[in-house]
């Protein structure tokens, strides 16, 4: 049995001991003023063990970790036919490029960059009657608690500034890739990825990920093994953005990264973990986070592979 507390710190001290070269997303001014050497990591096996280290508590924006939960939605509501919308290829582009929009007609390369985030918003402005009530309600009931809210700050920042988004929304709606008005399909994205969670949250939360669609607090099946087995391959392949293979080749797990400097993933059937340190690399990785990631996986001799 291995001392998990004890590997989680020496995994602290490592990271802290490098100087990692990025710096903190300033896009969205209100993530600039975030502590650049802050550092969480919870561990949780699917068996209810829990080992934490840093600043595992501390809530922070969870940004394109959303994308993660917008999709699970929108499974849940139409299946399927998500897949007419969105493709599920790695796009090898930065997280928010417009460029392959052009040549695929507004079919985005898959759900887990901006440009697939906000059809599938889309999606779920046309579904749900509630959409924001909706989409925290539905992390409500994962986390097993209503503490999480949505940050005001960073939401209105992102919207103020989010000229890129706007752009990459009237342009796929100009491929009649959105139903409903872009101004308000920006307003839900931006709400959805304004989310401010923990390390120990987040990994509870991908507990359904790691435990192939159960719920962990009541082992609800929320979605359907296979779905999950889609979600996770799409995790892999696309987790983080036009660095899903390098993870995938240090880390070797399915996971999902933000801007905010918060990273997930999950050992299917063993463990989800999730890590946070803001400080960014060029592709818009957390550089800790990564770094810890790979050490984790390489000590325990364990990943997906
Ligand atoms: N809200 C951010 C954006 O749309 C999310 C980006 C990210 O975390 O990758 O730019």
């Amino acid at each position: 049995m291995k001392d998990y507390n004890r590997l989680l710190d020496d995994i602290l001290n490592t990271v802290n001991s490098v100087k990692h070269p990025g710096s903190v997303a300033s896009y969205i001014p209100e993530l600039a003023k975030i502590d650049p050497d802050k550092f969480g990591i919870s561990l949780q096996f699917v068996n209810g063990e829990t080992y934490n280290a840093g600043d595992y508590n501390e809530r922070f924006s969870i940004q394109s970790i959303s994308k993660v939960f917008t999709l699970s939605m929108a499974i849940q509501s139409i299946g399927d036919k998500v897949w007419d919308r969105v493709d599920v290829e790695p796009s090898g582009d930065p997280f928010n490029s417009l460029v392959q929009l052009e040549h695929e007609e507004g079919i985005p390369r898959n759900p887990f960059i901006n440009s697939g985030a906000i059809v599938i918003c889309d999606i779920l402005l046309s579904e749900l009657d509630n959409p924001k009530e909706e989409y925290l309600k539905f992390i409500h009931e994962l986390n097993g608690s209503d503490k999480i809210k949505y940050n005001e700050l960073i939401y209105k920042s992102e919207k103020s500034k989010g000229y890129r988004n706007i752009a990459m929304a009237n342009f796929i709606k100009s491929f009649k890739n959105l139903d409903n008005d872009p101004e308000d399909v920006l307003d839900f994205y931006f709400y959805t990825c304004s989310i401010d969670m923990s390390c120990v949250e987040l990994a509870w939360c991908f507990q359904l990920f790691a435990q192939h669609g159960k719920q962990a607090a009541d082992g609800t099946l929320f979605l359907d093994p296979n779905q999950i087995k889609r979600i996770n391959a799409i995790m892999l392949t696309c987790g983080f953005y036009d660095e899903s293979g390098e993870f995938a080749f240090r880390v070797g797990l399915p996971g999902k990264s933000g801007v905010g400097g918060g990273i997930v993933a999950v050992h299917p059937g063993e463990y989800s973990i999730a890590v946070w340190s803001p400080k960014l690399n060029e592709k818009g990785n957390s550089a800790k986070g990564m770094h810890a990631l790979e050490l984790f996986t390489t000590h325990i001799e364990k990943s997906i592979f």
